[in-house]
């Protein structure tokens, strides 16, 4: 028979999206492996004593461990790829910064991935102007994607200035005039890399970033006018690199291949005018498989790293011997992989909130004055059965249109509503309850169950921590970090504590499908913390201020070769103070402002004075207060 922890193991897939990094321990408890050796952490204990400190949930943490290793299985991939397909260039990885620009995170990067030549990929002048200040290895690189005006070329190219490899890619033709501009009055030859339109185009998500109406990339014809313009100014050995980027997330690895041949004959072509292209960069969109099912569906991705690696170096490998040129150096952008795992959200629930409540005896009870509509919902709900539970479910809708019409029109009290409403849930519960015991649950009460189910306040913001959920209905796994040791008992979905019927978790991962609800254990009031998973790319930093929620708190956690995990950094979460001034209220004309009500109020005898320097007090200490529930 199998333990309530394996089926726990099997019920939230931590195996399945886990990639090694997690698991359930002996205790029922969440553990987090980020270096793959030992045991690994047992997430509770850790949430426990982070709340001990001060740092409780919403709580963010990270494990720069897991970056390093997401570096080490790249390199590691590619590099045996390279191997077994004989391939005669190099591979170098650039992380995008727009997946996550935090500090911390390029700096563990660049400090483990320095041994690999890691480099970056900038997007915008802020993250261009951060990355110049990066300790980089000299032979790492620095890319510069995104549209560019003259201030964007001319930190680019002080950059090669101060000996970073930094690379222009060309986005449009316009910028190749601008950059040749800046250069020449900086007295710096500059790199260029081109960005070209593929004719082939991702899956998923993300599909339309590829393609002949993508946004980005240089057409055919403009690529060979770059070309010409460089060779009319002998500059044409600044061409370093041809880029191409097929969207993000990309579930099909058929896609990758296909886009791969079409970039590999483009470089073949050009290479064989004579122009020493030195990099093919392929861009990023090795996808995350968020629910662990290992398909093409939108948060999934059908292959692994190393799949991803062999098929890239394998397809580029067969051109370039097709079309005898030697094979270039390879270039991989890849953000979301790198950095997904990395980051997890702790959230506390704080509250269910009931569809309905069951158990009210009292006003199932029928009598002679009833309305007619309340009486017919007491019958279907007693003589409901397993034949005729789909017909007296449609029946209980009608009567319960009804009941609102007659409330409307001023017929029926309170009571009445109130009796009707319950009696209409608890038909509907029943009802569920034979749909379910049916061969085939029929769509509309796979519906009524997310309806039905319990809603499990959690304090956090949807739109500051998991903003793809609400924007994309990107699934992330949701798992309760401690209680694996008892059987989950309740259906639920989430909703945050923003004013926002938007701020809600209702859909999660699952192998064969997505689910509507979650399944979790009975909130008895205790403290009880879901994890949500896989968060380190693209949420932090899309997320948003929404009711002004702000970061919450934050924790840097090591795991030593013992097993003993260290806390290397802890950030409270934003302030009120901090967060009223993104709204640009001046903090102190806030606190003035208050200050002179008060006054007001003590000077009109509406206050006691002593009352009113109390008030004052309150007020400033709220300043310093986090925006989320204590
Ligand atoms: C966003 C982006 C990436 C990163 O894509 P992932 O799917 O996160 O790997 C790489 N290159 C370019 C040009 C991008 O715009």
């Amino acid at each position: 028979m199998r333990t309530t922890i394996e089926k726990a193991a099997e019920t939230y897939g931590v195996a399945s999206w886990g990639s090694g990094y997690f698991d359930i321990n002996r205790k029922g408890n969440l553990v987090v492996k980020p270096s793959e050796s030992d045991d690994g952490i047992d997430l509770k204990d850790l949430v426990d004593d982070l709340t001990r400190r001060g740092l409780s949930a919403p709580l963010l943490i990270r494990f720069p461990q897991i970056l390093t290793n997401q570096v080490k299985r790249l390199h590691r991939s590619f590099k045996s790829a390279i191997k077994e397909f004989d391939y005669g260039g190099r591979h170098r990885a650039v992380f995008p910064m727009k997946v996550n620009p935090m500090r911390e995170v390029l700096e563990e990067f660049l400090r483990e991935g320095g041994r690999y030549d890691y480099g970056l990929e900038a997007g915008s002048k802020a993250e261009l102007y951060a990355a110049l200040s990066m300790p980089q290895s000299s032979d790492g690189l620095l890319l510069c994607n995104g549209f560019k005006d003259a201030a964007f070329m001319e930190m680019a190219l002080i950059g090669r200035l101060v000996g970073k490899n930094v690379i222009i890619t060309l986005e449009k033709l316009s910028e190749l005039k601008t950059a040749l501009e800046v250069a020449e009055r900086l007295g710096v030859r500059p790199a260029f890399g081109i960005r070209a339109k593929l004719y082939s185009k991702g899956s998923g998500k993300w599909e339309e970033s590829g393609g002949e109406s993508s946004k980005f990339g240089l057409t055919t014809s403009e690529t060979l006018e770059v070309l010409r313009y460089l060779g009319d100014r002998d500059m044409l050995d600044t061409l370093k690199v041809l880029h191409f980027h097929i969207g993000s997330q990309i579930t099909d690895i058929k896609r990758i291949k296909n886009a791969m041949k079409e970039a590999a004959r483009v470089y073949a072509k050009i290479r064989q005018k004579g122009i020493q292209i030195e990099y093919l960069n392929v861009g990023g969109g090795m996808a995350v498989d968020y629910d662990g099912s290992r398909t093409s569906f939108e948060s999934s991705a059908n292959y692994s790293m190393e799949e991803f690696a062999n098929d890239v170096i394998f397809t580029i490998k067969s051109v370039c011997d097709d079309e005898d040129v030697p094979e270039p150096n390879l270039i991989t952008e890849s953000g979301r992989i790198m950095s997904a795992y990395h980051a997890m959200l702790v959230v506390k629930v704080t509250e269910e909130i009931e569809t309905y409540v069951e158990e009210v005896a009292p006003m199932l009870k029928v009598s002679s004055d009833d309305p007619t509509v309340v009486s017919e919902l007491y019958d279907l709900h007693r003589s409901i059965n397993s034949k005729n539970y789909r017909e007296y479910y449609h029946d209980a809708q009608e009567h319960k249109e009804e009941l609102f019409t007659m409330f409307n029109l001023g017929l029926i009290s309170l009571e009445d509503r109130a009796r009707g409403e319950s009696l209409f849930w608890e038909v509907s519960a029943k009802a569920l309850k034979y749909a379910q015991q049916a061969k085939y649950v029929p769509e509309e009460f796979e519906e009524l169950k997310s309806v039905l189910a319990a809603r499990y306040l959690c304090n956090f913001s949807v739109f500051r921590s998991v903003p793809d959920h609400w924007a994309i209905e990107q699934l992330f796994p949701v798992v309760p970090i401690h209680r694996l040791k008892e059987p989950a008992s309740e259906f639920v979905t989430l909703v945050d504590i923003t004013c926002d019927s938007d701020g809600r978790m209702d859909k999660f991962v699952d192998l064969h499908d997505v689910k509507q609800v979650l399944e979790i254990h009975a909130f008895d009031g205790s403290p009880y913390y879901l994890g949500i998973f896989l968060v380190g790319a693209y949420q932090e930093i899309m997320g948003n201020n929404h009711n002004l929620f702000g970061k919450p708190n934050e924790a840097h956690v090591v795991v030593d070769k013992g097993g003993a995990y260290h806390i290397k950094k802890t950030i409270p979460g934003s302030t009120i103070g901090k967060m009223i001034e993104y709204a640009r209220y001046d903090r102190e004309a806030v606190r003035e402002r208050f200050s002179s009500m008060v006054d007001i109020s003590v000077k009109n005898s509406d206050l006691d004075e002593e009352v009113g320097s109390r008030i004052k007090d309150l007020y400033d200490t709220h300043v310093e207060g986090i925006t989320y529930l204590v």
